[in-house]
């Protein structure tokens, strides 16, 4: 079936990565543009492959070029809600070609060719034939395919502008359903092959985090195909409404991830938050020194408030993890209303990056939209408090009253402390004298990188000796 491509095509090469060193060519990327569409049209004539612009023999060795990849499809039982999660293939059934490889989703797209697949004489049209054989493999009801490649700068600006104009379509019909207005939500796996833990639960409010697959998508795809990745889930008891959560959302997540993740709140990053695959368009993270959130996405090179940057925080809470204080998001879901509802949506986000903040201005509370600084405004936790009380945001009035409670409780605390017997730290159990508390930390997962902070909140810590070593 592949007997005219040059290099094997098959699912184990899906999680092969192409180093720099070993890399031909960049296609798309952080430091180019680039897009993937499929479409389904009237007009398709199977089997056809163009591309348009220079080839991979007109490359230069370590260059990075626009990527452009129109997928046209054609079938009787195809419909226009089919595109967006047979688009999201694209990614899997790419990496199957090896010395190709290809990250994330949309107009995200970031792709590599090796020197391998060069030297072996692969080009750009096997590339699109290997994919129209496997996309019609996966998708029998596919009927016709052809595709197109584009990597000149003009064309793919072109491209990129069609692509986005399908994209803001898909989501913008999402966007006129609530999560109150269905019985089914759906789950998606197909990110359990670098995630084995991980399944992201699709509602009208929360489009999946890697911002391709919305409520819409996953009916269709459901529908399409029901013992595929994507499924129905009976929406059924609802446990907590602002928080997001669900009994048959938590049967599903323990089912799903073999145990590991039995409880999940959509709509909050504390206590339960949903699991993080790798493709989140943004994270959403918690800054403990000034009880606020704060959100950076995927194109964002800087260094964040935590002083990481995104790869790094990416690096911490992916692979399928649930890590409280971070939840991997797309940026659909932050024009949702129920966007982080329970931890209190905007007047919790106290910093975003500018491009970020601009895209979603419509859908940032009138109120507060100058009140959230950005890189612009500020970096560091000093600066991003001084622009908050400045320009007097909401959190600053939590932050007060939190302080306000701690002085209480610690006034409470020295009260209660006075009235001890004297003996009382020589023999605490003595009858009837109070215990100190002790508390358990919950099982911690350590970051592999980037190192991890501890917070202790509201919390007198004594101790004899404290030793800490550098390793
Ligand atoms: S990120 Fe979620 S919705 Fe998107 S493909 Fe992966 S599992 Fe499916
Ligand atoms: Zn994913």
């Amino acid at each position: 079936m592949f007997e005219d491509i040059p290099v094997d095509v098959s699912p184990m090469y899906e999680g092969e990565r192409i180093r720099s060193a070993n890399m031909f060519v960049e296609l798309a990327g952080p430091k180019s543009i680039g897009a993937e569409l499929v479409q389904v049209e009237e007009d398709v004539e199977d089997g056809k492959v163009e591309v348009i612009g220079p080839n991979l023999n007109m490359m230069k060795e370590g260059e990075i070029y626009p990527f452009g990849l129109l997928i046209e499809i054609k079938g009787e039982k195809l419909e226009k809600e089919l595109e967006g999660v047979i688009e999201r293939r694209t990614h899997e059934l790419c990496n199957y070609v090896k010395g190709f490889m290809h990250l994330n989703q949309r107009d995200q797209i970031w792709c590599r060719v090796s020197k391998e697949a060069k030297d072996a004489g692969f080009e750009l049209e096997h590339l699109g034939k290997s994919i129209s054989i496997l996309f019609k493999e996966e998708f029998p009801i596919i009927e016709a395919i052809s595709i197109k490649i584009f990597t000149n700068k003009e064309d793919v600006e072109t491209f990129l502008e069609k692509a986005s104009t399908a994209y803001e379509e898909r989501d913008a019909r999402a966007r006129e359903l609530s999560d109150e207005d269905v019985d089914v939500f759906y789950g998606c796996v197909m990110c359990q092959s670098f995630a084995p833990t991980h399944t992201c639960v699709v509602t009208p409010d929360r489009t999946a985090l890697c911002g391709a697959i919305n409520w819409f998508d996953c009916r269709a795809a459901a529908k399409m195909d029901p013992d595929g990745p994507i499924f129905e889930i009976e929406k059924g008891e609802v446990l907590d409404e602002i928080k997001g959560e669900y009994v048959n959302v938590n049967t599903i997540m323990t089912d799903r991830s073999q145990g590991t993740v039995d409880r999940v709140y959509l709509h909050s990053v504390f206590g339960y938050p949903h699991t993080s695959c790798g493709c989140f368009e943004a994270v959403a993270f918690y800054i403990p020194e000034l009880d606020g959130l704060g959100i950076v996405d995927r194109d964002f090179k800087g260094e964040t408030p935590l002083g990481i940057p995104f790869s790094a925080m990416a690096g911490q809470c992916s692979g399928g993890k649930q890590v409280e204080g971070f939840a991997g998001l797309s940026l659909e879901y932050m024009r949702s209303p129920k966007f982080l509802q329970a931890d209190g949506s905007y007047e919790r986000v106290i910093w975003l990056p500018k491009a970020i903040k601009d895209s979603l201005i419509d859908f940032i509370p009138e109120e507060l939209a100058e009140k959230i600084p950005t890189e612009e405004d500020a970096n560091s936790i000093k600066e991003i408090r001084k622009f908050l009380r400045e320009n007097n945001h909401p959190i600053m009035e939590r932050l007060k009253a939190a302080k306000e409670t701690i002085e209480e409780s610690e006034t409470a605390t020295e009260t209660v402390e006075e009235e001890y017997p004297a003996d009382m730290e020589a023999n605490p159990e003595i009858e009837g004298v109070p215990m100190a508390q002790v508390a358990y930390t919950p099982e911690l997962s350590l970051p592999s990188s980037g190192g991890m902070k501890i917070i202790f909140k509201n919390a007198k810590i004594y101790a004899e000796k404290v030793i800490i070593k550098r390793k």
